[in-house]
């Protein structure tokens, strides 16, 4: 018997990728694969960044580990001198760990922390909102509102609480679990407080702008300081997962920053390193740092938290992001492949909505724009979008059960900072053709697609 290795679900025999610039992967029979997703929107700065690759070496081969309960390294400290500024939170600490998954279980713990440092131990009830993804670990997916991803472990979650997803274009939609209204926002999730009990909840956790699972969403105007407001007055921490948003992803450094709001806790992964080395921290505010170092303490570290050489990693990301002006970048490519996608498919009878911010982009199909029904997942549409992409050297990202928890399709793009415009043109005209071929595939012509029967 030889060794093997588990897939990812997707994909039965993936191709062997054997290098990768820019915004391409190569494999091994020397196909090109335009990444237009980053991965799962991870990669900003490009692949192939020799300098990235020189910091982690360097850092290796003059210490590689140093166990982060006896010491600290000179790459952590000056990561976190050079982050802070750049984080919405004032005189941030950092916890670092390895990903976006370990880096929310950290989040976790620390407001529980935080609320019995505070002497408000009744505070251990933590909501979060449907149509979010924050993990796939056990406290992670008990916070995370997708509901085909927790369905097999649903006996094993149920810890947390979950309020409407922040969704404007759903918002009619039957099971959608989604509003759009700021204002209703905010007061579900106050009288959600309300009927958990004063004194009980300690933390709300959201996605400044949702990811993955519901394609680049954005929250109605006001949402987020209605929301914040809400949680100071109950003395409810307010925390921001910005794995998928942080680091200039929506065209600012993180996507807080836009609403001009500060959470507590702000939790990023991804682009920290940008597919480089696997790395994700959680940062606190000043308040919640003193009040856990000065209080009951934080319980809690990994073998691999604290890792000198995903530090490296991560302060040389920043620096180039700093030096070539990428966020920047992020936001002006993001408003040309915006425009591209409308060009190309705004007319699209299965085209329901097309939003984005920054280089986060998603394209919502739906089986008929009046009524924005969705496709039944059983027709497996945005599957089979993606493989045809896939077969014809384009690497799209999707998500699934936008709509109601079970049906919906969403595209999801977010290549690297560094794509080009003749790039952002194949991607919009490649998404066009790959939806078209999918259609034709289930024996429809594009333009009746919309008509056909379920
Ligand atoms: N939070 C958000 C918003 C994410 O998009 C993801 C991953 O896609 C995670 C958390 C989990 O991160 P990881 O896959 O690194 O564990």
């Amino acid at each position: 018997m030889s060794g093997r290795v588990f897939r990812r679900a997707s994909v039965a025999n993936p191709p062997v990728a054997v290098r990768a610039h820019g915004s391409t992967i190569v494999d091994a029979d020397g196909r090109e694969y335009l990444d237009a997703a980053g991965g799962a929107v991870v990669v900003g700065i490009g692949h192939g960044r020799r300098e990235v690759a020189q910091a982690a070496a360097d850092q290796l081969a003059t210490l590689a580990y140093a166990h982060g309960s006896a010491f600290t390294t000179e790459a952590l400290e000056r990561y976190a001198q050079r982050l802070g500024p750049r984080l919405p939170l004032d005189d941030p600490a950092i916890y670092p760990v390895s990903g976006g998954s370990e880096a929310i279980e950290t989040a976790l713990k620390l407001v529980r922390a935080t609320q019995l440092a505070r002497g408000q131990q009744d505070r251990d009830v933590v909501i979060a909102r449907w149509g979010s993804y924050h993990g796939n670990s056990l406290g992670a997916l008990d916070l995370s509102g997708r509901r085909p991803l927790r369905a097999p472990y649903e006996s094993w979650l149920g810890r947390f609480r979950h309020v409407s997803a922040a969704y404007p274009y759903r918002a009619d939609t039957p099971g959608s679990h989604a509003m759009g209204d700021a204002h209703a926002l905010a007061g579900e999730l106050e009288a959600a407080i309300r009927e958990a009990g004063e004194g009980r909840v300690a933390a709300f956790f959201g996605e400044p702008i949702v990811g993955a699972t519901l394609g680049a969403v954005e929250p109605p105007e006001g949402y987020w300081p209605a929301i914040a407001d809400v949680c100071r007055r109950h003395g409810v921490l307010l925390v921001a997962d910005e794995v998928m948003t942080g680091f200039g992803r929506t065209g600012t450094w993180f996507a807080m920053d836009r609403f001009r709001v500060q959470p507590d806790l702000l939790v990023a992964a991804k682009g920290a390193t940008s597919g480089y080395w696997p790395f994700g921290f959680v940062a606190a505010s000043a308040e919640v740092w003193e009040t856990v170092t000065t209080g009951g303490g934080f319980v809690h570290g990994f073998t691999y938290s604290h890792q000198p050489a995903a530090a490296a990693v991560a302060l040389e990301v920043l620096r180039i992001l700093e030096e070539e002006q990428l966020v920047e970048a992020s936001a002006t490519k993001g408003e040309r492949l915006l425009e591209l996608l409308r060009a190309r498919l705004g007319d699209h009878p299965t085209v329901g909505d097309i939003r984005g911010r920054g280089l986060l982009a998603g394209v919502e199909l739906v089986l008929d724009r009046e009524t924005k029904a969705p496709f039944p997942r059983s027709r497996r549409l945005v599957d089979a979008v993606v493989r045809i992409a896939r077969e014809r050297g384009l690497l799209l990202y999707s998500g699934t059960g936008n709509a109601n928890g079970i049906d919906g399709d969403v595209i999801v793009l977010g290549p690297p900072f560094v794509v080009t415009d003749e790039e952002l043109t194949r991607i919009a005209d490649g998404l066009r053709d790959a939806l078209d071929a999918a259609l034709r595939a289930e024996g429809v012509s594009p333009e009746r697609a919309a008509s056909r029967p379920a």
